[in-house]
């Protein structure tokens, strides 16, 4: 894809625990989503251990590759292993100075941590515990190493802007004399996040941020539909239609497809055009046109309805997933986690003669199921699934995978599907949830016969 003028950035990861494996990164994404929100176009995203040297090379190795913006995560902390407000100001070739200002700042913030370990709640106020300079004998606490902690956080390179804390750590906006701007924010987090807004207000940030083309984004979500299917729609309608000046992502994503679409002002006739065309072909198989997931698009459509589940192979995980949405008891009204045949029988009414003769995987126990949850909840929707989650159990007509779903409305209106679904137990589990939702989503779209 062609290179789009404006501006670019690299991110660096820092943290000997990420590269172990032992924490998944969460800032390398995080930071590239919020970039390519702004129209910062994201070179790389290096991890590297807590090393001083390693940070260096990534820093160069970023102002090599020419970026306008360097966003680095982590070592701000007061400990010895946090290095990176040094290593940033090697970089941009100035000292660290401290900023008084921000050393009674951090001070008040630790002293306020100091009294919520010691005070019980409504206690003494939290700052008078320890003074800003950091003596309070009473507590017994090693004030002169909280002092050197504090101090420490404070000392910014030279001709920085600083980011308030969001936890003890102030971020830095350094800029770098014919080299990249390097924001550097925190590692956890919740901090570094709650920090980006300010980071970016500041006027170094603004000033690399101003060349920036912010691109508008179109993202659509389909479900059901093959990743070859959406790139043959993406060939024919390209042959027809100049999509150069798009950039176009396809992405398998939680059992469903997201295609991003993104492009300058002067594409957005390009980009309705494509997201018509896709309409028309896979209209079916569309969830959504502005990025919503199916919980939110499902939580809208159960609006007025009353919801009832009967989860066999799922355990509850379909009720979990549904209940994770606040406002959800709107509309939910529970589901029965009948896993054994016995429940199955007593708790949601399906015949055993139904379960002796076709088995409790098998469409007709996912009807009765479903029709078991509508009484017992007294729903007007319902959604049963039973299946072989495996690894054991499958035969040769019901394999690992097989399971049977069934949505089910009061007017008698029933979608129902067996598909054989791929992977193994968790993966078996976590996609049946996926396909009940989006039959439920069909189902109360007005789909289905009696
Ligand atoms: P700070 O800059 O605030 O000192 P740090 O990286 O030096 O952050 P750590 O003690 O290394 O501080 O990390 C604090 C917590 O944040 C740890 O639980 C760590 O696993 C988590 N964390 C740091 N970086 C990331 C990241 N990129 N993704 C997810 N978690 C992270
Ligand atoms: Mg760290």
């Amino acid at each position: 894809m062609s290179r789009v003028a404006g501006a670019r950035a690299g991110i660096v990861v820092t943290g000997t625990e990420l590269l172990t494996g032992r924490v998944v990164d969460r800032n390398g994404p995080w930071l590239a989503e919020r970039l390519g929100e702004l129209g910062v176009e994201v070179l790389d995203v290096l991890l590297v251990g807590d090393r001083p040297d390693d940070l260096e090379a990534a820093l160069r190795f970023q102002a090599g590759r020419g970026v306008d913006l360097v966003v680095t995560s982590g070592g701000l902390g007061p400990t010895a292993d946090d290095l990176t407000a040094d290593a940033v100001a090697r970089f941009a070739g100035v000292d660290l100075v401290l900023d008084e200002a921000m050393e009674r700042r951090i001070a008040t913030i630790v002293a306020g941590f100091a009294g919520r370990r010691r005070e019980p709640p409504g206690g003494r106020s939290p700052a008078r515990n320890i003074d800003p300079d950091g003596r309070s004998p009473a507590l017994g606490i090693d004030t002169e190493a909280l002092r050197v902690a504090t101090r420490k956080q404070a000392m910014v390179p030279s001709g920085a802007a600083v980011v308030a804390p969001a936890g003890t750590a102030p971020g830095l906006v350094v800029p770098v004399p014919d080299g990249p701007t390097v924001i550097v924010l925190p590692g956890p987090p919740r901090e570094l996040q709650a920090m980006w807004d300010a980071a970016v207000a500041t006027a170094p940030a603004r000033t690399v941020l101003g060349r920036a083309r912010p691109r508008r984004s179109i993202h659509l979500r389909l479900f059901g539909l093959a990743e070859s299917d959406i790139a043959a729609t993406l060939r024919e309608v390209g042959a027809r239609l100049d999509l150069s000046r798009l950039e176009i992502v396809t992405c398998l994503r939680d059992f469903e497809l997201e295609v991003d679409v993104r492009g300058g002002p002067e594409s957005d006739a390009a980009s309705a055009q494509l997201v018509e065309e896709i309409r028309a072909r896979h209209g079916r198989f569309l969830v959504s046109t502005d990025g919503s997931s199916v919980d939110e698009v499902l939580a809208g459509l159960l609006t007025g309805h009353r919801l009832g589940l009967a989860e066999s192979c799922t355990g509850g995980l379909l009720a979990g997933r549904i209940s994770a949405r606040p406002g959800s008891s709107a509309h939910l009204a529970g589901s029965v986690v009948a896993y054994s045949n016995r429940a199955k029988v007593e708790l949601l009414g399906v015949p055993a003669a139904l379960i002796e003769q076709h088995g409790a995987v098998s469409p007709e126990v996912a009807t009765a199921m479903a029709t078991g949850a509508l009484r017992r909840f007294g729903a007007d929707v319902a959604c049963a699934v039973t299946g072989v989650a495996g690894p054991g159990g499958g035969t040769r007509t019901k394999p690992v995978g097989y399971v049977c779903f069934c949505a089910r409305a009061a007017d008698g209106r029933t979608l129902a599907r067996d598909p054989v679904l791929p992977g193994g137990r968790a993966d078996v589990r976590d996609r049946s949830v996926v396909v009940a939702m989006h039959l439920l989503r069909r189902l109360l779209l007005g789909e289905g016969r009696r």
